[in-house]
């Protein structure tokens, strides 16, 4: 047992969990949800670091009804993970146990944790960075879309980062497929990223029920909030809030949004749509101005490639401004007369002149007149007197 463990995060014991421990030694905690305690753990064969999620099922803690819910719904999360394995945006689970009294699922670890933290810690991000979160993000929600799996849960402490900074989403302890013409009616996510449709069809029985669109609302909230720091819908009062949420009253206020693009504001204005058939889907939302911008751009916040490259251009110039000072000539009387404009630091001396003079550059060969330089006062000279004359 490591000594970070607090009330509430003992391990399982070795009995009801052999199979698990015989080839996993679990660490620290990294994580908690709702029902479960998130764990480094190290595979004891090949050294590798993975995470585990405990899911406890204890009768001792939980009705008969509610330990058959968390169980029946495990394993459905254990199921939909297995079918979305493989994506490079989405968490690939390794392996799972299940012991009389809990549930293991290993994952590969994501060691620099949420999206939610890094955004904590950044207050907001760039355009750029969002770019690149965005789209790997919609890429996976496209995915998962194109299978009929609807996430339900997407938020930024469901997204978690690599050692690379890429994204994978996780936690698809929400997640469904749709049966093929039938729509859902579960409230069910987060507060602040439900959908006015989820809201609405759990007022009204009438309400023809929700599906897929839930998830590009969700996207919205999540992109407004990468770039605001905040997010689009919040009232003190959640009542208050949630009615915010179904009339999709949100605003791009000052500062924060003064110096964001139209275009990125444009695409947020698309997936925050209260008409849910209305809304982008996953693919139309990658078709986006927004995202046509920087093609080629790296989805990883970190690549060692670009890191190199930057290495490589920064010791290049090095060497060539240490060469450029072992080749300068000695500034004399003599090559001052004879040629001043060749001298480079004579040259950007009388251009500067120049500029003063004229408020724009006098390029070299364009009908430069050096004479110039000492017929005329300078400008804000000039300007200096007539307001002094008024
Ligand atoms: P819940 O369904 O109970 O919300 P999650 O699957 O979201 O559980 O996991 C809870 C938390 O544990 C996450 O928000 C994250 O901080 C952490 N976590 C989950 N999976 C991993 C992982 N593979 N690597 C690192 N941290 C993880
Ligand atoms: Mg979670």
């Amino acid at each position: 047992m490591t000594k970070d463990i607090v009330v509430g995060d003992e391990l399982p014991d070795w009995v009801g969990a052999k199979e698990f421990y015989q080839k996993y030694d679990p660490k620290e905690v990294i994580g908690r949800g709702v029902s479960s305690v998130v764990r480094r753990c190290v595979h004891r064969h090949t050294g590798q670091e993975l995470a585990v999620k405990i899911i406890e099922i204890t009768a001792e803690k939980m009705t008969a009804q509610q330990l058959e819910e968390v169980k029946s719904s495990t394993l459905k999360e254990i199921h939909l993970l297995n079918m979305v394995k493989g994506h490079p945006s989405i968490i690939t689970l390794i392996d799972s146990y299940e012991s009389t009294t809990f549930i293991f699922l290993v994952f590969d670890l994501m060691r620099r944790g949420e999206l939610f933290d890094y955004l904590t810690e950044k207050v907001t991000l760039s355009e750029k960075e969002t770019r690149s979160i965005m789209r790997a993000l919609l890429e996976a929600v496209q995915y998962l879309h194109s299978l009929n799996i609807v996430h339900r849960d997407l938020k930024p402490e469901n997204i978690l980062l690599d050692d690379h900074g890429h994204i994978k989403l996780s936690d698809f302890g929400f997640s469904v497929q749709l049966e093929p013409g039938k729509n859902l009616r579960e409230l069910c996510g987060t507060p602040g990223y439900l959908a006015p449709e989820i809201l609405k069809c759990s007022m009204d029985e009438m309400h023809p029920g929700y599906g897929k669109e839930v998830d590009l609302w969700a996207c919205g909230v999540i992109l407004f909030t990468l770039l605001a720091g905040s997010p689009p819908f919040w009232h003190r009062k959640q009542m208050l809030m949630l009615r915010l949420i179904m009339e999709g009253r949100y605003q791009f206020s000052s500062p924060e949004w003064d110096d964001r693009s139209d275009t990125v504001k444009d695409l947020i204005s698309r997936l925050l749509v209260v008409d849910s058939a209305a809304r982008l889907t996953a693919e139309q939302a990658l078709a986006h101005p927004f995202f046509r911008q920087y093609q080629k751009e790296d989805v990883r916040l970190f690549s060692p490639r670009k890191t190199f490259r930057v290495l490589i251009v920064s010791v290049l110039a090095c060497i060539r401004m240490y060469s450029r000072y072992r080749r300068v000539r000695p500034l004399t009387r003599e090559v001052l007369a004879r040629d001043p404009y060749s001298i480079r630091g004579v040259r950007k001396l009388i251009d500067g002149c120049a500029f003063r003079i004229y408020g724009h550059w006098v390029k070299k060969g364009e009908q430069q007149n050096r004479a110039a330089l000492f017929q005329n006062t300078a400008k804000i000279m000039l300007l200096g007197l007539e307001d002094f004359e008024t």
